[in-house]
């Protein structure tokens, strides 16, 4: 979901941007009003972050997937050592891509448990000189979510295309962090990069050019024509969390409607049951299933009647799946779990 608010932005600057007498989508991306948007932007993410002036940030394309292998070809040479924590989909196609470029670790696998959790803070061990640490903070379809940033020695590189901008993070642990903009802050098309200055430099010279993050570094992420609706819709949606009273009130919404959800479950007698491990339930995602497939289907059915819609589960995992990201209101959550307690009474197990 997008706010109502951005929305209603998008619809009168698609008409005129800034009095320039064009639409946001017909603004030449060299135009200084859409050059003053972008440093508007980094503005608002540098300060929701509080980003220091050692970290660069890029606005790139190819979707989250892409940095799947731009992590490894920027930062890893073939002699060289990675860990990865594998706790989901995400985190193994990451894990696959990094192959090509490096010698891989697996510091933690809840494969064996169908990923329903992430490790414990002493549970994943890092290669001694591993050029990083991977991980997927928040594991988008099994709804697990690390409650705390892993400590190691090696530079941290994070996915978090699906809780950025949802809970403060002390950036300065991290490396490189990378989001696509779809979940939590925007639409897709524009993958958000935040990196330490200093990992630039480490991508070999013969990397084509439009991999290498030091190029669009030098050219303030307008090497070539960027995403210009979607980083206009990410200024929007940062504007609005803003709004919002910054990260820590949205922070504290997402708490609570999280509760709700896990609160519905928990009280239901086992009728729902969540994926996660209760210690790592992520608050964006809440995975669950019902007694059998034939109520999950009437289930389904009813909420999209009652204008519940996109509850069904990931196809990976089956079952159903809240996905309540930062603009999901919480007025949607209590009616979400007002169904729920009302279909468990009248479909008994
Ligand atoms: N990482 C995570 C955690 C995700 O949830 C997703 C998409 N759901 C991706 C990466 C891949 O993103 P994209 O579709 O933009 O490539």
């Amino acid at each position: 979901m997008l706010p109502f608010s951005v929305l209603q932005h998008a619809q009168q600057d698609s008409i005129n941007f800034r009095n320039s007498g064009m639409g946001i989508m017909e603004i030449s991306h060299r135009s200084q009003a859409f050059m003053s948007l972008c440093d508007e932007i980094r503005l608002h993410i540098r300060q929701l972050l509080n980003i220091p002036d050692n970290y660069t940030i890029l606005f790139l394309q190819g979707g989250a997937s892409s940095q799947f292998f731009m992590v490894p070809m920027n930062l890893l040479a073939p002699e060289e050592r990675a860990t990865y924590l594998n706790t989901g989909i995400w985190s193994q196609k990451a894990i696959k891509e990094a192959h090509i470029f490096g010698k891989i670790d697996i510091g933690f696998s809840s494969e064996k448990e169908n990923f329903n959790r992430v490790p414990q803070p002493e549970e994943f061990t890092v290669t001694e000189g591993a050029q990083y640490l991977y991980y997927t903070s928040n594991n988008t379809i099994f709804g697990t979510q690390y409650h705390y940033t892993p400590e190691t020695e090696a530079p941290l590189v994070c996915d978090m295309s699906s809780d950025i901008f949802s809970k403060t993070i002390d950036i300065e642990k991290y490396a490189l962090i990378f989001a696509g903009a779809q979940k939590n802050m925007g639409t897709a098309g524009v993958i958000l990069v935040i990196i330490r200055e200093d990992l630039l430099n480490k991508a070999a010279e013969n990397l084509p050019t439009m991999l290498k993050y030091r190029t669009h570094a030098e050219k303030d992420s307008l090497f070539n024509t960027p995403p210009t609706f979607s980083i206009y819709i990410m200024g929007k949606m940062l504007e609005w969390i803003k709004e919002q009273g910054g990260i820590p009130a949205i922070y504290q919404q997402n708490k609570e409607k999280a509760a709700l959800l896990y609160q519905t479950i928990d009280n239901s007698s086992g009728y729902y049951r969540g994926h996660a491990e209760k210690g790592c339930r992520s608050q964006m995602n809440i995975s669950f299933t019902l007694p059998s497939p034939s109520l999950e289907e009437k289930f389904l059915q009813q909420a999209q009647a009652a204008g519940l819609n996109g509850l069904k589960g990931h196809r990976l995992l089956g079952g159903c799946r809240a996905s309540i990201y930062n603009a999901f209101p919480k007025e949607g959550v209590e009616k979400l779990t007002l169904f729920m307690q009302q279909f468990q009474q009248e479909n008994p197990a």
